[in-house]
């Protein structure tokens, strides 16, 4: 393999812990990948900037793509509701980093998460948890937005939930349409945030606290 005679020669590799055989061996995998499109592209792999670069890429990849390991999953520990809560918990502003699954070039923006407890409530830093772990994998913005209302619909039972995810899609801006600074929303809506009036309350209380900023 190409690979193994720049790793002889490679710095980090004194620096790379024990034990960690599998992690090293993706790192290697996706480094010797990344090297062979960056010949297709003619850029000098010997050149000081460039020589670590597919190990750093190799590195990075596991860790923006960290929420690809099931093990990764946030612990969402949730708890009976004893003081019957029954009003709206809005958590709003999550910023999130992900990558476009069609075009492997980031999107990011923020996620605002509301639920209406029934039989049970969840500690409000797991949500911004549960973004982060569903954002860190090659994403549709759709998707992403579904998988974080699944989750809190499995694990909470909520009356009802709603998740509006609001991002700039660098695909859509570095490329194709060009359209720098364009904002795409996506929402999804479980159970009593389908009536209007519980949504309007949902939206009113999103804009209140963007306008006290
Ligand atoms: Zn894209």
């Amino acid at each position: 393999m190409a690979r193994m005679h720049r790793d002889a020669e490679d710095p980090d590799e004194r620096k790379r812990p024990r034990g960690q055989k599998a992690y090293w061996a993706k790192v290697d995998q996706i480094a010797g990948h990344f090297s062979e499109i960056m010949k297709v592209l003619g850029l000098p792999l010997d050149h000081p900037h460039l020589k670590e670069t597919p190990d750093r890429v190799g590195r990075m990849y596991l860790e923006i793509f960290r929420g690809l390991e099931e093990k990764s999953a946030p612990v969402f520990t949730t708890f009976p509701n004893e003081e019957k809560y029954s009003n709206m918990v809005i958590v709003k502003d999550i910023g999130f980093f992900s990558v476009c699954a069609h075009h492997m070039i980031p999107f990011f923006g923020k996620a605002h998460v509301a639920y209406i407890p029934d039989q049970r409530i969840v500690g409000l830093s797991k949500i911004p948890r549960v973004v982060d772990f569903y954002a860190r994998r090659p994403q549709l913005q759709e998707r992403l937005t579904e998988q974080i209302i699944d989750l809190l619909v499995e694990k909470l039972a909520p009356q009802g939930a709603i998740v509006v995810m609001e991002a700039r899609h660098l695909c859509m801006e570095m490329r194709g349409v060009e359209k720098p600074g364009a904002y795409t929303t996506t929402s999804a809506i479980r159970g009593c945030f389908e009536d209007q009036v519980v949504r309007k309350e949902f939206l009113d209380l999103l804009m209140k606290d963007s306008k006290d900023r």
